[in-house]
């Protein structure tokens, strides 16, 4: 089944022997044991490829409330993609619809059973911390969007109210002086809304607590296991790794923005890997906090659609992430590295004396539809997946993780709890190989409206 397709991007990218040089990676504490490289042929029940945190969370609620017998395979060490490098927000949503392209695409009770899905993920982070004992250091209580010029202040009342009756909960509009009481003062915040709903959170202790929760409750991790051939033995699947095979009655594909389209046919030409950054500061004085007056601990984002997104994490070092970047050669990558750092002196410019320690990337996933995709794919029976959170997908993935065990189990009709928004057909991009110029094309839109 695994066919020969051009790459998307430079292959340096998919290189997932260690972590890749993050402050998180620096900071999470010890490796996670128990785990251990397919060898041999092997048998399960469902086998989950990808050990982020859609594939742990589908198997940890497979193997602990179901009792199923589960095995992820994971091309690197356990949340060594997006999950253990993001951003850390945790927010209640994953499309890149707005509010009202979601009504327009699926009508009003869809869209709200859409946000209430999101915020049941984000609770969901909550819920699994507590319950399996992971310490993910959570920050803020809410989030904070700031609008970057003043004209992205008109009308804001109005949004926030629609957005609040939506979501179903309060959302409160600041002015430039609210916000520098609140949040922090800056050339580009003009004010902003802040949204009850949300925190952050250390992704790569909140995904190892993830992969200990998982063995501890049975399931067989299986890291450096590229899964590279794909058989099919009558109704079951037979996964072939370096090291061996993995034969399954059901498969979840777990693989989000590094999902390659030679996997499967049923996914191939779906998704667009998209580049997302991340800078983090050496930690900070509080004079030198105090600056541009930080206050919050909330997760903030800018109202650009070519998004920042900020925070100010535990010991005073400052994260700021952003996408707009389309190629991943060295070259290109020290290039970004240098235009994000730009970026940062020029929203923060009372910071611009301080040194950058960190900078990395990975990929979040966009779907041809903007929305995630949770199900099982229509001609290949035993086949699910759970992907395209559209750089949104903390909560989300943990939340589809779970939707795919609970589908899978079967028990109770989706039509009562997942909403026909992540249910929806999986589509495929006309002309795929044209995919990252889609996003080139967009990418220049979005930077002209910005402006504004
Ligand atoms: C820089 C950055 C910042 C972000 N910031 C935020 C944020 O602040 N908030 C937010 O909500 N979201 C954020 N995201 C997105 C979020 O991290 C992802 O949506 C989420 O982690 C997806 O989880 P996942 O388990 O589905 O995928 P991933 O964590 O990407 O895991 C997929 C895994 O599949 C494995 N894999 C792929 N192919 C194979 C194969 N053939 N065999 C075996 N294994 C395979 C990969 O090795 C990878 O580990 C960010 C992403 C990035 C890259």
């Amino acid at each position: 089944m695994i066919r020969a397709m051009a790459e998307l991007y430079h292959p340096s990218i998919y290189k997932a022997d260690r972590h890749v040089e993050s402050y998180w990676a620096a900071s999470a504490g010890d490796e996670v044991d128990g785990w251990s490289e397919l060898s041999g042929d092997e048998r399960c029940d469902v086998a989950v490829i990808g050990g982020g945190y859609t594939g742990m969370a589908a198997a940890l609620h497979l193997a602990r409330d179901y009792g199923r017998d589960v095995r992820i395979l994971e091309a690197g060490p356990p949340g060594w993609g997006a999950s253990g490098r993001n951003g850390g927000f945790v927010g209640p949503d994953s499309t890149k619809l707005g509010l009202s392209e979601l009504k327009n695409a699926f009508g009003d009770e869809a869209t709200r059973t859409y946000y209430r899905n999101g915020l049941e993920a984000i609770d969901l982070v909550r819920q699994l911390g507590e319950e399996e004992g992971i310490d993910f250091d959570p920050q803020g209580d809410g989030e904070l969007g700031v609008a970057h010029t003043a004209s992205r202040m008109d009308g804001m009342h109005e949004w926030a109210q629609v957005w609040g009756d939506m979501l179903g909960r309060k959302v409160e509009v600041w002015n430039r002086e609210q916000l520098a009481e609140r949040g922090y003062a800056g050339p580009e915040a003009f004010g902003g809304y802040f949204t009850h709903a949300g925190f952050a959170l250390h992704p790569l202790k909140y995904g190892r607590g993830l992969a200990r929760a998982c063995i501890r409750r049975g399931v067989g991790f299986h890291g450096h296991s590229e899964v590279m051939a794909w058989e099919q033995d009558g109704p079951r699947h037979r996964l072939r790794t370096r090291g061996g095979t993995l034969t399954a009655d059901k498969v979840i594909i777990a693989t989000n923005g590094f999902t390659r389209d030679k996997l499967h046919p049923g996914v191939s030409g779906t998704l667009l890997p998209a580049l997302s950054n991340i800078i983090v500061t050496r930690p900070m004085s509080d004079e030198e906090v105090a600056r541009h007056k930080w206050v919050t601990e909330c997760p903030v984002w800018n109202t650009r659609t070519l998004v920042f997104y900020y925070r100010m994490i535990k010991g005073n070092r400052f994260l700021l992430g952003a996408r707009a970047a389309t190629r991943n050669t060295e070259a290109a990558t020290e290039q970004y590295r240098c235009w994000l750092i730009e970026q940062f002196h020029a929203m923060w410019p009372q910071w611009s004396d301080i040194e950058i320690d960190y900078f990395w990337r990975g990929f979040v996933c966009l779907s041809a539809a903007r929305v995630p995709h949770i199900g099982e794919l229509p001609e290949s029976p035993g086949v699910w997946h759970a992907f395209g959170y559209h750089g949104g997908g903390v909560g989300w993935a943990t939340f589809s993780g779970r939707a795919v065990a609970r589908l899978i189990v079967g028990n109770e009709p989706a039509d009562a709890w997942l909403s026909p928004v992540v249910r929806s057909q999986l589509r495929r991009f006309p002309l795929p190989w044209m995919r990252l110029w889609y996003l080139r094309a967009a990418y220049l839109w979005y930077g002209m409206k910005d402006r504004r």
